[in-house]
């Protein structure tokens, strides 16, 4: 029970010692020897209070303290009272951690959080099933030395968060794991990992059913065109509808084929593993071809196009898959833009990086479109599409380049101005003077 503590009580009680020393120091007429007795009570009194003090803080395994006297008996209630307080706080807390641990573990995918250091502090069940950590033993591992997937490793490496990464389950390598990396704190980590198995093998079928499904319609398409192509169509001039029907068909047959070639092209670049690092591509040579298909495809449209190309500008990447975008992008610039128009195609050093650009003075693209546009079969005048013979494929072939070449399409556009399509290839693709001779070695 506490009972605050009184100074005027206090004061008595020291009074009347004090009194009662003097009483005594009179009556055995020695006051001197009886202050100094009383001294000594007091020292001896207070240190045998500071002893107990000592041993109930340090050693002694009871809450409650010691039945004690006079002030001291507010000092141990005190540190009592302090110490029943940060018990409780302390239960409390660890209450709360026990709720965050149980929510953590119920969670369905695994989680790990990671210091600084990137050791493990801490991981849920699903991690010790999916991830084969070990627990405790694990803990204040380095993760990169239990998740050795080279891919994971670089990842973790760069500690560049941004996107997630699919890797295969160290568990068990038929499933496919996704793992994103959330910084918090102070510079600590928190891992997620989840199996994304099935909607990997989704996509993937998603991707063999498009690419099975236009090469078996290739072959097909191909002997009809055939076919239509031996037709001899000055037979059929004293049939207006032969004729036309024969014409519709062969435009349509050719339409379709478009469609399959782009459909292959794009299922191709978003299977492809080849590495960008491996080839350097002569982009002024492969923009020499493509201003001559362009100035074929032009002969209709009397555009005036100009080609302004870095003639020494080489970078690493896959050159069937760079030639694809940048034709792309500039046939596109010669279909959309009306007659007479001007279109300029730059190939050019900007600071370290490399950049591509194609203005044109076209109608312009609104607004609302831009952020669509790479969407596969996205048009904006569907009618108009169609005559230009265009799959809607186009820019979405162009953005999967791009995306396996590290870079990004971008877009501005002004209705009534013209459009400029271009792209940055980052420092890193840009081969060093001696890459290049050993190269051409
Ligand atoms: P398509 O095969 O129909 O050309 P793309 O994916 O290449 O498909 O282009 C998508 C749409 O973007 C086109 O239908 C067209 O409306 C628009 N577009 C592309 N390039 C230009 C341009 N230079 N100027 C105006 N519109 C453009």
């Amino acid at each position: 029970m506490y009972y605050p503590f009184s100074w005027s009580k206090n004061i008595v009680q020291l009074t009347i010692f004090v009194l009662l020393v003097i009483v005594l120091g009179g009556m055995f007429d020695d006051l001197v020897l009886a202050v100094a007795l009383a001294t000594i009570a007091i020292l001896g009194f207070n240190f045998y209070q500071l002893y107990k003090l000592n041993q109930w803080v340090w050693h002694s395994k009871k809450l409650s303290p010691p039945k004690v006297y006079g002030a001291w008996e507010y000092i141990y209630e005190g540190i009592y009272q302090l110490q029943r307080r940060q018990r409780g706080k302390r239960k409390e807390l660890s209450e709360l951690v026990k709720r965050f641990r149980k929510g953590a573990e119920a969670l369905p995918d695994a989680v790990i959080i990671l210091d600084n250091d990137a050791t493990i502090i801490w991981c849920n069940r699903l991690a010790r099933l999916e991830l084969g950590i070990k627990w405790p033993d694990d803990l204040g591992m380095r993760i990169d030395n239990l998740l050795r997937h080279p891919e994971f490793v670089e990842y973790f490496q760069t500690a560049d968060y941004t996107y997630p990464i699919e890797v295969p389950s160290p568990a068990n390598p038929r499933k496919t794991n996704e793992y994103r990396i959330m910084p918090y704190g102070d510079d600590n980590l928190l891992l997620i990992s989840r199996d994304v198995t099935r909607v990997s093998q989704l996509e993937d079928m998603r991707r063999d059913f498009v690419a099975n499904v236009s090469h078996e319609m290739r072959t097909p398409l191909t002997v009809i065109n055939g076919y239509l192509e031996m037709l001899p169509m000055t037979s059929l001039d004293d049939d207006p509808l032969a004729h036309k029907a024969i014409y519709e068909m062969s435009t349509q047959t050719k339409r379709m084929q478009n469609l399959i070639e782009d459909l292959l092209v794009l299922s191709r670049i978003e299977s492809s593993s080849e590495r960008i690092y491996e080839h350097i591509v002569n982009m002024p040579s492969m923009f020499a071809q493509i201003a001559m298909e362009a100035r074929q495809l032009n002969t209709d449209k009397q555009h005036q196009i100009e080609f302004h190309i870095d003639p020494e500008l080489h970078v690493y990447g896959v050159e069937g898959e760079l030639r694809s975008a940048c034709s792309n992008l500039i046939f596109n610039a010669v279909h959309y833009t009306p007659d007479g128009g001007k279109i300029d195609v730059y190939w050019s050093k900007n600071g370290h990086d490399a950049v591509f650009k194609v203005v044109d003075n076209g109608d312009g693209i609104d607004d609302k479109h831009l952020l669509r546009l790479t969407e596969r079969f996205y048009r904006v005048d569907k009618a108009r599409s169609r005559k230009t013979g265009g799959s809607g494929l186009g820019l979405s072939i162009v953005k999967h380049v791009l995306n396996h070449h590290n870079s990004l399409l971008e877009i501005r556009s002004i209705v009534g101005q013209g459009s400029e399509f271009s792209f940055r290839l980052g420092y890193e693709l840009i081969p060093t003077e001696t890459s290049k001779t050993d190269y051409a070695k």
